[in-house]
């Protein structure tokens, strides 16, 4: 008894880090929720994502490391609308961690609530041949997709660690009103380019380009998922040609070698846009997902001018 009070008393007196509770245990398909679970979470949360914010996160590579971590998983969060169709299954299936299975109570799918577009409107075959079956899975490139999602954390956070529900509470509400602010300035930064028209490699942006007024007019991929082909490739150059598209926005895990000979026969400049938290090392939450891209645009079109 004295021996543990002495252990616990130079641990308190130390100021080490080890609360004095389990940690919640979050595993993530992307990085932006593994970030928003931490801004949520703080040293209450454990949280790791399986796909990097570099990797196109339709095919990411199974590790054995994941099953271990899957195992261990409290919570799971994913994107769903079959973003993760291509690996995750069966590694959920080989935690054998009946908690994160779906519908159970450690698995939230993030786009429950979210302003989700491109829905299909008709019966989806697997003939479509296309990844965006259910709708567009890349939502949360929208802010406000990410005050939903942060929302949704929360909820499920106090959930699972009822102790820990106001220190939940209480960070949601500092996400929240720095959300609100950065919101402000990042849309007024990106007012004067209102209405402008842009080509994107693979079709992760209409929800970035909702929010932020700008025009989806083409994509390189002929369809999501589908590489680029050469006569596709020349309606999108004629396309920029006659709509005089200023920028061909590409994802960084794309091969850039079409959109680059694009841009060089149409004069548009070809950006690099980061869908996630964690695509470069700058890019370290996701307030500066944000700031990275919109700096970007905003860089190219003021060049333009
Ligand atoms: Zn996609």
């Amino acid at each position: 008894m004295k021996k543990i009070s002495a252990v616990l008393f130079a641990a308190l007196t130390l100021g080490l880090s080890a609360p004095a509770f389990a940690k919640v245990n979050v595993v993530s398909t992307l990085q932006d929720f593994a970030s928003i679970a931490e801004s949520i979470g703080g040293n209450r949360v454990d949280a790791f994502a399986l796909a990097k914010g570099y990797q196109d996160p339709h095919f990411v590579d199974a590790k054995p490391s994941f099953i271990v971590r899957l195992s261990r998983a409290d919570l799971l969060v994913v994107a769903g609308l079959e973003l993760e169709i291509g690996y995750l299954p069966p590694l959920i299936d080989q935690s054998r961690n009946d908690k994160i299975h779906a519908g159970n109570a450690g698995y939230l799918d993030a786009s429950v609530g979210c302003d989700i577009l491109q829905r299909p409107t008709t019966q989806v075959t697997r003939a479509m041949g296309d990844v965006h079956p259910y709708g567009n899975p890349h939502y949360w490139t929208d802010p406000e997709n990410g005050r939903i999602i942060a929302r949704a954390i929360a909820r499920k956070l106090s959930e699972l660690d009822p102790a820990g529900k106001a220190v939940y509470e209480k960070n949601l509400a500092a996400f929240e009103t720095k959300l609100t602010e950065k919101e402000k300035e990042w849309d007024g930064k990106m007012a004067p380019y209102a209405g402008t028209k842009v080509v994107t490699f693979h079709d992760s942006w209409p929800n970035f380009a909702k929010h932020f007024k700008l025009v989806v007019a083409g994509h390189v991929e002929p369809k999501p998922g589908i590489p680029p082909s050469p006569s596709h490739t020349l309606e999108i150059i004629n396309l920029i040609q006659a709509q005089k598209i200023p920028v061909i926005i590409v994802e960084p895990y794309f091969d850039s070698k079409t959109p680059k000979s694009i841009a060089e026969k149409t004069g548009a400049a070809m950006l690099t846009f980061y869908p996630s938290v964690g695509g470069v090392p700058e890019i370290k939450d996701y307030f500066s997902l944000f700031d990275k891209d919109i700096d970007t645009f905003v860089a190219a079109m003021k060049a333009k001018k």
